[in-house]
């Protein structure tokens, strides 16, 4: 079969051609896959600046936003029958006794950094004909959902917002006369900040898009199809952006740029939340009033909270949530997707970074 490797010695990204994988266990299931979407990650790993293969290899098998088809199950696999489709999982536990989250099936919150990510660090991922997974780590995709020409594709990312969303209501519980929703300002209209977006409009926040590009561009339009202004930063100042949006009460920074965040971050409203998601990459080191800064964010019972990965909840709630969009703003999922590509395109795409939304690798 044909698989999109990184070889980190010669810095290549290359199609091999590998034998089909094997069931291991009778709880393995084996997928042919569908489409495999790109994202930052992966060109940081390909960079070399993030992850790497198993130890021992000399090669990583790219790839951790899937979607694909169910081809065989182990004798024990129960819900899961070929034609099935379904997305996997990304991180998987330490091996470490005392780790808490990744005993209890919680590696997203691994307190010893020795998890592994299927397709960015220490484990192959899924951009390769077929893979192998564990019944525990996929999700089934729902019917209705998988006529949408493979939009479920776009799932993992979207479940970078739903635990930024599951941790932010929990936050904001605590605020006396909160019932959900408020003012919501995202940072960056790439797919996790769109995505992002629909998840907060879904969640009862009235949404702004604050992202670089001056409109018309296909990202303010995918934002304003879902009934989320856009205002570009080179357009509209911080100052400008808080009297627009009123007193904001959460912010989804999406973007992965710390000067935008640390300047947003000065205009969150009383009692806000600013959630951190996206990787920033080696950036010029930036002067700020940090007196200034703290002073505000204590005045008002600020809280600043970074999120990685997801868990198994957050895979459910992604999927129940793409029915969803798909219902409430018909054909804006397929979208996002701007263009499909075969395995021998990866390393253009991922460095070339070519324009619009969410970039995909299909297998057909
Ligand atoms: C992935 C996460 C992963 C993180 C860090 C992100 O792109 O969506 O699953 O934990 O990169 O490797």
């Amino acid at each position: 079969m044909k698989a999109v490797a990184l070889l980190p010695r010669s810095r290549e990204v290359k199609v091999l051609e590998l034998p089909e994988p094997a069931l291991r266990s009778s709880t393995d299931v084996r997928v042919r896959t569908r489409a495999v979407g790109l994202c930052g990650t992966d060109t940081e790993v390909v960079q070399l600046r993030h992850g790497g293969p198993p130890p021992g290899e000399d090669f990583l098998i790219m790839g951790h936003e899937a979607l694909g088809e169910v081809v065989e199950v182990g004798a024990e696999v129960r819900g899961l029958r070929p034609g099935d489709r379904v997305v996997p999982r990304v991180r998987r536990p330490c091996p470490v006794e005392t780790c808490t989250p990744c005993r209890s099936g919680q590696p997203d919150f691994c307190i010893t950094g020795q998890y592994t990510e299927r397709g960015i660090q220490g484990r192959h991922g899924f951009c390769a004909e077929q893979f192998v997974e564990d019944v525990r780590y996929l999700h089934r995709v729902p019917a209705g959902l998988d006529d949408l020409d493979d939009v479920a594709v776009l799932t993992e990312p979207l479940t970078i917002a739903e635990k930024a969303l599951r941790e932010l209501e929990r936050i904001q519980s605590r605020v006396p006369g909160w019932k959900g929703g408020g003012r919501a300002v995202v940072l960056g209209a790439g797919p996790v900040g769109l995505l992002g977006a629909m998840a907060l409009q879904r969640a009862g926040f009235r949404t702004t898009m604050y992202s670089r590009s001056p409109r018309p561009n296909p990202k303010a339009e995918a934002s304003e199809r879902i009934g989320v202004p856009y205002l570009s930063s080179k357009e509209v100042s911080t100052e400008e952006l808080a009297r627009r949006a009123g007193p904001v009460d959460a912010v989804y920074e999406a973007a992965g740029v710390a000067r935008a965040a640390l300047d947003v971050l000065r205009i969150l409203g009383p009692n806000g939340v600013f959630v951190l998601a996206g990787v920033p990459g080696p950036e010029e080191p930036l002067t700020l009033d940090g007196a200034g800064l703290m002073r505000h964010m204590v005045l008002h019972n600020q809280v600043v909270l970074g999120t990685v990965n997801a868990g198994a909840r957050d895979f459910d709630a992604a999927l129940e949530d793409l029915g969803r969009f798909s219902e409430r703003w018909p054909g804006s999922l397929e979208r996002l997707i701007t263009a499909r590509h075969p395995p021998e395109a990866y390393a253009d795409v991922v460095l070339g970074r070519p324009g619009g939304i969410k970039h995909v690798i299909v297998f057909r």
